[in-house]
């Protein structure tokens, strides 16, 4: 013999049914079968929606109704295409008793609990006769047995307690006799002693299967549902989610308890004792080979063997100092919310015994201030305790593992990854048995907490890192093919998990939460929505994800004046917009502060030297202990190019023409040859390596024409440049003279810096560089005298993206 429980997604269609009907003929070939099912998916929903409507006086009940009603004439259609079938008849007089209830109830205007319990018990009474009545008519050997005839409880509506003794005696009478090789069962509903229709509470199908079995002392019980087993967690938020194949029953009531809706919770008592096994199985996947909960110890695994959450939680906090030493405060506390029959899903209390706080569901929270503030009433007039403070918008999250008690620093972990993410933890709780650690967060962060604590339990492996890009043009674009063409290499290298979830250009945007297919991300953004910087942040906040990067390839200073709002989420930035370090040093060690206080890495390895590792250099010099004296360096590519390429046998305004057709310089060539780009490059250096300084200290002097210097506009900027070829040529000249090169150069010393052009005479290192190369001398205390240098392509397209991807990889082999 054998009990099967098949769930609402089971039992929600035709085709699903036809294939429960199916699983049910194979068993029956060499077993008696008892099989427990639910109402078709989403009618208990429905049915308690028909029921409030009508108790608040809204005819919409009637729509409702008539949904419920389509809902079960199409399945039995369906099911039953070539039979006047008397299955009609019986669901019509149902439904005929399930419209006057629900008149009965708009009538009174009220719908008490056992009131509701009547009208959710139609859900399982439909569905059960309409499959049993379905396989008769396909001749195989099936009767419905009602459980309002066998399962007793108390008058406890909508969560019933069973009465054992006479339950077990009336399954075990019935199924001695009972012919039928297949027995429906619906699940979930019962009757009380006298007779009144009671409810085992929302999804107490599973409950029923499990009593049935343990009255029949079966050997196994199956709980056929829609995923493929227990789930490591939620597999709804957490895609990487994945069945656990065996699982202890204390373990699997503890996920339940606190939230796997897959198992309800009271479902594991009947079978336990009698070491009945409970085996989850997909209906949809039947091969898969799901979960069983069971005595047996399951193979060393990790210690935590799941991770569950409960939404709709609130937190009660009772509190004062009159609390302290003072004994009966909790009994009277626990005995009022008994009394009103609250269920108390998590407590703790401060050893200072000043404070205990209570984790209730949502819909008591009322309820139980009103009781509590009652019962202490005198102790609150006279200000030993505050009134009940109730906190809501919280969720429970509950790490789980019958193991985790030999295992030290789990919770530890779980804390530290957390706060890693910025998740705040308003309580925590952990059982004497160590057999779960739970913690109260916002139920926003839900998803976020999930996904954090499933990498870190789970998944040690990979490390999942999710890109925001705004700017996608020319060095946008080519970041975005460089992480293309290493996304694996970084998976099996790296262990980084890197997706971009996010791009836009100054026209679209677009997002995909699992993750922009980069194979064609360019059409995906042709046809994304309208780009917003405001609509941008605004998205990549709501989605919420752990390890979030915002990347800013674009010149722009409004995106710049962004990045504090990014930081406040605990989302990184990384930038090679320069617009933000190189502005007021308020804002520039704001963002630095922000950036440590919401854990949340600030990177812009890009301002100075594109892709060389200029200011990775300087911060690990700084962070080792060793101190910049100064700073020697050419750090603008363009006007390295420039200059190279300017003789007397070239014109200045060509050089700058190609300059700028090359990209080598920002789209108004002034930003560069005014030296003003140079100048807020060596601002940032000095300013990382210590000094707190401005771009009005930074001493800059011109090489600009007077006229060059004055223009208003890039057109009449490029003007000057051919009016005044003869200014140009006659500082070449005199570098020439002096067997010297002309190079553009910064310098940062004894707190003092300055940007210009200069006459470097041969054998200084920067007289040989060529092209578009950068280079920087650090003299430190640890190199007085040979300067560390760095030196390469300080611009382009290539390097640039290089230099943000490196950033980005930093943040994930953090
Ligand atoms: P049924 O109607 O078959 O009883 P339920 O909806 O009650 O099914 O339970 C199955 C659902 O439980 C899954 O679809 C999933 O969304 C949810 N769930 C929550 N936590 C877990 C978990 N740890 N493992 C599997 N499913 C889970
Ligand atoms: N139909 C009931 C519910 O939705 C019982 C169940 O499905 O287990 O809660
Ligand atoms: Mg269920």
């Amino acid at each position: 013999m054998k009990v099967l429980k098949f769930g609402g997604t089971s039992v929600g269609s035709s085709k699903n049914i036809n294939q429960v009907i199916s699983i049910l003929d194979n068993y029956s070939k060499n077993d008696t079968i008892i099989c427990t099912v639910s109402a078709v998916g989403g009618i208990t929903d429905k049915l308690l929606l028909a029921g409030k409507q009508a108790q608040n006086k809204d005819t919409q009940f009637i729509e409702t109704y008539n949904t419920i009603k389509t809902i079960h004439y199409t399945i039995i259609d369906e099911l039953n295409p070539n039979k006047s079938t008397p299955i009609k008849a019986y669901v019509e007089e149902k439904l005929e008793a399930l419209k006057s209830l629900l008149d009965g109830i708009y009538l009174i205007n009220e719908l008490s609990p056992k009131t509701s319990d009547k009208l959710v018990s139609f859900g399982e009474l439909l569905s059960s006769y309409i499959i049993a009545e379905t396989m008769k008519n396909r001749n195989l050997s099936a009767d419905r047995k009602n459980a309002q005839d066998l399962i007793v409880t108390n008058a406890n509506f909508t969560k019933a307690e069973v009465d054992y003794s006479t339950t077990n005696k009336n399954i075990a009478d019935y199924f001695k006799a009972a012919p039928q090789h297949i027995t429906i069962i619906p699940g979930f509903i019962s009757k009380s002693a006298d007779g009144e229709q009671t409810t085992l509470g929302r999804g107490g199908s599973d409950f029923t299967a499990a009593i049935v079995a343990a009255a029949l002392k079966v050997d196994q019980l199956e709980i056929w549902t829609d995923v493929s087993g227990m789930y490591t967690t939620n597999p709804k938020l957490v895609k990487q989610a994945y069945p656990i194949a065996s699982i202890s029953y204390q373990e699997a009531m503890e996920l339940s308890h606190f939230g796997a809706k897959v198992l309800y919770p009271p479902t594991v008592q009947p079978v336990l004792d009698l070491n009945i096994p409970i085996h989850i199985k997909n209906t949809l996947e039947p091969e898969a080979i799901g979960t069983v909960i069971s005595n047996e110890k399951s193979p060393a695994s990790s210690p935590v063997k799941g991770i569950s959450n409960i939404n709709n939680i609130a937190l009660l906090t009772l509190q004062g100092s009159g609390m302290i030493g003072i004994p009966g405060f909790s009994k009277r506390l626990f005995e009022t919310l008994s009394q009103e029959k609250i269920n108390v899903i998590l407590i703790t209390q401060a050893s200072s015994e000043h404070s205990i706080c209570i984790g209730i569901d949502i819909s008591d929270a009322e309820n139980a201030k009103t009781a509590i503030d009652a019962i202490f009433e005198n102790e609150i007039a006279l200000h030993k305790i505050d009134p009940i403070i109730v906190e809501t918008g919280l969720s429970i999250i509950a790490l789980v593992g019958d193991n985790m008690k030999n295992h030290q620093g789990i919770s530890g972990k779980m804390f530290s990854s957390l706060g890693k993410n910025n998740i705040n933890i308003r309580a925590i709780a952990q059982g004497a048995s160590e057999k779960n650690i739970s913690a109260v967060i916002l139920e926003s962060d839900v998803k976020k907490a999930l996904n954090t604590l499933h990498e870190q339990f789970f998944e040690t492996k990979t490390k999942q890192l999710n890109v925001f890009i705004t700017g996608v043009g020319n060095v946008g674009e080519k970041l975005v093919e460089q992480i293309k063409q290493q996304k694996q290499y970084l998976k099996d290298n790296l262990k980084i998990n890197l997706r971009v979830i996010g791009l836009s250009n100054s026209r679209n945007m677009v997002f995909n939460e699992d993750g922009i297919d980069l194979k064609s991300w360019k059409e995906q953004l042709a046809q994304g929505e309208t780009a917003s910087l405001d609509g941008f942040f605004e998205k990549t906040k709501a989605l919420n994800l752990r390890n979030s990067i915002f990347v800013d390839v674009t010149a722009n200073k409004e995106v710049a004046n962004l990045y504090a709002s990014y930081l406040r989420q605990s989302i990184g930035v990384v930038a090679c917009n320069k617009i933000a370090c190189s502005s007021e040093y308020e804002n520039y060690s704001l963002l630095k502060r922000l950036s440590l206080k919401y854990n949340a890495p600030f990177l812009f390895e890009t301002n100075v030297g594109a892709g060389l590792p200029v200011i990775d250099t300087l911060n690990n010099l700084v962070a080792s202990g060793d101190k910049i004296m100064s700073v020697q360096a050419v750090l603008s590519g363009s006007l390295n190019f420039v200059f190279n390429n300017f003789n007397d046998t070239t014109k200045f305004y060509d050089v700058v023409k190609q300059a700028a057709a090359e990209g080598y310089t920002e789209p108004d060539p002034r930003i560069d040859l005014s030296g003003v780009d140079v100048a807020r490059k060596i601002l940032i250096l000095a300013r990382e390596s210590g000094v707190e300084m401005n771009l009005e200290d930074i001493e800059n002097t011109p090489f600009l024409s007077e006229s060059g210097l004055k223009s208003d506009t890039v057109d009449n900027f490029y003007e000057t440049l051919i009016n005044d070829e003869a200014h140009y040529q006659g500082l070449y000249a005199s570098a020439k003279a002096k067997g010297c090169q002309l190079k553009y150069v910064a310098q940062f010393n004894s707190g003092k810096a300055s940007v210009g052009l200069q006459e470097v005479p041969e054998g200084h290192p920067f007289y040989n560089l060529e092209g578009k190369d950068n280079i920087v001398m650090f003299y430190t205390q640890r190199y007085p005298e040979q300067p560390m240098i760095i030196k390469g392509a300080g611009a382009g397209a290539d390097v640039t993206a290089s230099g943000l991807f490196a950033d980005i990889i930093r943040i994930g082999n953090d």
